[in-house]
């Protein structure tokens, strides 16, 4: 372009602009932007949220979000700005080529959705009882439907004094190994959250023992006996959703004795089934005061032909306390019991070959080694 010829461009650019200026004057735009915005009315603490706008036509948007302005010309935009903590205004303004405004203000409410981290304590062994603590953070953000899988099964979650929590026992018949849990919740935000875990689990490595029962006191095992304790003990069971009667940890039934003998693997005759031990046999004389191992509620106290007389303890969470061979029952279905109350006396009825204890403990039915909770208020 020839030097003349610019400067010709140049007046004829501003001869237009005049015109349009004079004509932007007679035919002046006094109606604002018709501005429409989208913005969430919650969004996560730190990151960042959309705010949608858009007008009928080109304008400067402002959007002023806790202390920050974010400005752009266009006809729509998304602003992008990183969500606070609390209840923030949100101000937005939309203004056209005339200098007419729109506003619009919002609340946005910064939200830090809860995360929840499952810590696993014991479970090291099968029979080895466990327990999943959830530990969530921000502490009273808010879950909604808060599932624990543990090896395909739905765990029920409890809240004691230190926090949610789901027990378990890893089972007794299995290999070394893991068991694979998952933790699923919805956070404040309306999303679906999940985090896994697994418990992981080394070999049973309890010894064998060859018990040559005599047969007259193998003879209690009859079909009739058989399912008569499965119809009873059936009846017996404790509501894995009750929550835990336990405030204080878990003692030894019969103090001050030390026991023995829980997951060995037992024949009762010479070349009899192997089955294996689910309880601790304590061998104390018959006679000898049984305490509750914690507070709990007595779902069966009764004789039973192969176990004797029966007290089952259940102590909320599926958890129950069962004790076998009992010479005397002193409490009755349905009674509450405190920790340390006495159940009965020790004995030798039922298939036993000397007076003792036989004491489990199960969690949802489940076998688990009673040391394992002894002095402690989760296993
Ligand atoms: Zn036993």
């Amino acid at each position: 372009m020839t030097r003349r010829r610019r400067r010709a461009a140049g007046l004829t650019l501003l001869a237009l602009l005049a015109v349009g200026w004079g004509v932007g004057q007679m035919l002046r735009d006094a109606d604002p932007p018709n501005l429409f915005v989208e913005a969430p009315a919650r969004a996560e603490v730190g990151a960042t949220f959309e705010v949608r706008l858009s007008a009928d036509e080109p304008a400067r948007y402002h959007v002023t979000y806790a202390g920050t302005t974010l400005s752009a010309v266009e006809y729509a935009w998304t602003a992008t700005p990183v969500a606070a903590p609390g209840l923030q205004e949100l101000h937005v303004v939309a203004e056209d080529g005339a200098g007419n405004r729109s506003e619009v203000r919002r609340t946005v409410e910064g939200i830090v959705p809860a995360d929840v981290t499952p810590r696993v304590v014991g479970g090291a062994r099968p029979g080895a009882p466990f327990h999943v603590a959830l530990d969530v953070t921000p502490v009273d953000a808010p879950l909604a439907d808060l599932t624990v899988v543990v090896d395909g099964e739905a765990r029920v979650v409890h809240r004691d004094a230190g926090g949610l929590v789901a027990f378990g026992a890893v089972p007794l018949r299995r290999d070394a190994g893991r068991l694979d849990g998952v933790v699923t919740w919805r956070d404040a935000l309306e999303r679906d959250r999940v985090r896994a875990f697994a418990i992981p689990f080394g070999p049973l490595d309890t010894p064998h023992q060859d018990l040559n029962v005599d047969a007259g006191t193998l003879s209690v095992i009859t079909p009739e006996a058989r399912a008569l304790e499965a119809r009873r003990l059936a009846a017996a069971t404790a509501d894995p959703r009750d929550p835990p009667r336990w405030r204080a940890p878990f003692r030894l039934p019969i103090e001050g004795r030390g026991t023995s003998g829980f997951a060995t693997s037992r024949t009762y005759a010479p070349g009899g089934p192997v089955s294996f031990h689910v309880g601790e046999d304590v061998a104390v004389p018959t006679g000898t005061p049984v305490a509750a191992t914690n507070d709990g509620v007595v779902r069966l106290a009764e004789d039973l032909p192969i176990k004797g007389g029966t007290v089952i303890l259940d102590h909320g969470a599926g958890v129950t306390s069962r004790h076998y061979h009992l010479s005397a029952i002193a409490v009755q279905a349905g009674d509450a019991i405190a920790a340390g109350e006495i159940l009965g006396e020790v004995g030798n009825t039922g298939l036993s070959t000397g007076p003792h204890l036989h004491w489990e403990m199960r969690v949802d039915g489940r076998p688990s080694d009673p040391m394992a909770w002894v002095d402690r208020t989760r296993p």
